[in-house]
């Protein structure tokens, strides 16, 4: 595995878990919904919301390179600017502060 696959394969996982938490808190509330009518399930909808959220941020916000654990997303974001959405590994070859080349193995 390349640092640009470990990169989109970290990306893609945390995204990947987040909708998966939010479709399973909605799964969840149908049925409680279906089972119990009248039930409140708003702290039952909410709690995955969170979550997804936070995993958003997190991913947003915190994708180290591997090497020497850069946040790749402030140097996109120092470099390119907030408005430049594509996704580090189409941005950068190389990791900005240490030079790996993202075409290198693990
Ligand atoms: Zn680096």
């Amino acid at each position: 595995m390349t640092i640009r696959e470990y990169l989109r394969f970290r990306h893609l996982t945390a995204v990947g878990f987040a909708v998966a938490l939010g479709l399973a808190g909605y799964i969840v509330c149908f049925f409680l919904e279906a089972s119990r009518p009248g039930l409140n399930t708003h702290p039952i909808v909410t709690a995955p919301l969170i979550a997804v959220v936070i995993v958003g941020i997190a991913t947003r916000w915190s994708l180290p390179c591997p090497r020497c654990k850069a946040n790749l997303y402030k140097l996109r974001l120092a470099q390119f600017g907030a408005k430049d959405r594509r996704p580090v590994w189409w941005v950068f070859d190389k990791c900005p502060n240490c030079g790996v080349s993202f075409d290198d193995p693990m």
